[in-house]
C-alpha cells in the first residue's frame, strides 16, 4: 500500500553512485537520523549491488527498500537484467520507473516503460512512475501534452485494483541534477494539478484525490519545505541530495507534516 495520504513521502534515489562501503555508511547514518519517525514516509533506492546489504541494514527500521529499475520478464535469458521476482527476494517494496535519464539517456520508450510499469504492479511492488518535460517542450508550450502522454502510455491497461501501489513522481527534465534550477513551487503545484486532472479522467476522480505525487528536480534543504507545502504536492524524489545523510534527513524533516496542526492549515 502507498503510505497514508497525509504523510508526505520522501524517496532517495542514489542513482550509479556510492561504492559498497559508502551504500552501507549512508544507510546507517540515513535510519539512525529517522528513528522512530513516523511522521513522513521515507524509501531510499540504491544501486542493484548494493540493494542486499543496504535492505539488512534497514530491517527494523522505517525505511523501505526501493530499486531504480527492472526488466519486465520473471526470469530468462536477458544478460545483465534483474527481474521482479529478484527485486521482492532482496526486500524491495519500490521500483523508480521511467525515470528521464532512462527515457532521454538510455532511450526508453513509453511502451517499454508500460511494460514494466505493468510488470512490476503484477509482481506486487509499488511503483514510482516518473513522468516530466525537456526545457524545450516547456517553452513550446507543451508540458501538458507530454504529461498527458506519458500517462496515458505509460498507465495502459493498468487494472483500477493496483491503483493504491502506484505514485508518480513530476520530474521537470530541465531541473533533475542541475545545481540551483528546479521548477518553482507554483510551476510544480501547477503540473502536479494537470496530473491529478488526467489521472481522474484516467481512473476516476476518486482515485486522482488519493494519487501521491512527488516532485523532483534539485530539492535541497533549502528549498523542500516552499515545495512541500504545495497543493497536491505529496512527496519529493531526491537525487544528489539523498546522497548525503544530513541533507536528506533534512528534506525528510520538512516533510513531516504534524497532524494537530494539518486540520488547521487548510
Ligand atoms: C532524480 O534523479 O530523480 C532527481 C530529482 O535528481 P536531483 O535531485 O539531483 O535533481
Amino acid at each position: 500500500m502507498m503510505p497514508d495520504i497525509r504523510h508526505k513521502f520522501i524517496v532517495g534515489n542514489w542513482k550509479m553512485y556510492t561504492t559498497a562501503a559508502e551504500a552501507r555508511r549512508l544507510a546507517r547514518a540515513v535510519v539512525q537520523g529517522m528513528g522512530i519517525e513516523d511522521r513522513v514516509s521515507v524509501t531510499v533506492c540504491p544501486p542493484f549491488p548494493y540493494l542486499a546489504a543496504v535492505g539488512e541494514i534497514l530491517k527494523g527500521s522505517r525505511i523501505a527498500l526501493g530499486a531504480q529499475n527492472l526488466y519486465p520478464e520473471r526470469e530468462g535469458a536477458f544478460t545483465g537484467e534483474v527481474s521482479t521476482t529478484m527485486l521482492l527476494d532482496l526486500g524491495c517494496r519500490y521500483v523508480i520507473l521511467g525515470h528521464s535519464e532512462r527515457r532521454h539517456k538510455l532511450g526508453e520508450s513509453d511502451t517499454f516503460i508500460n511494460k514494466k510499469v505493468q510488470a512490476a504492479l503484477t509482481a506486487g511492488l509499488d511503483v514510482i512512475l516518473c513522468v516530466g518535460e525537456t526545457l524545450g517542450q516547456r517553452n513550446a508550450n507543451l508540458t501538458n501534452a507530454v504529461l498527458d502522454r506519458q500517462l496515458i502510455q505509460g498507465l495502459a491497461g493498468v487494472s483500477s485494483d493496483t491503483l493504491m501501489h502506484l505514485s508518480i513522481a513530476y520530474e521537470p527534465v530541465w531541473a533533475i541534477g542541475t545545481h540551483g534550477r528546479h521548477a518553482s513551487p507554483e510551476q510544480a503545484e501547477e503540473a502536479h494539478t494537470a496530473i491529478r486532472r488526467r489521472f481522474g479522467q484516467m481512473f476516476g476522480e476518486k482515485s486522482a484525490q488519493t494519487l501521491v505525487i512527488h516532485y523532483g528536480g534539485s530539492v535541497k534543504p533549502g528549498n523542500a519545505a516552499a515545495v512541500l507545502c504545495r497543493q497536491g504536492v505529496d512527496g519529493a524524489l531526491i537525487g544528489s541530495a539523498s546522497l548525503n545523510a544530513d541533507q536528506f534527513l533534512a528534506i525528510v524533516r520538512a516533510g513531516i507534516v504534524d497532524p494537530q496542526t494539518e486540520g488547521n492549515s487548510a
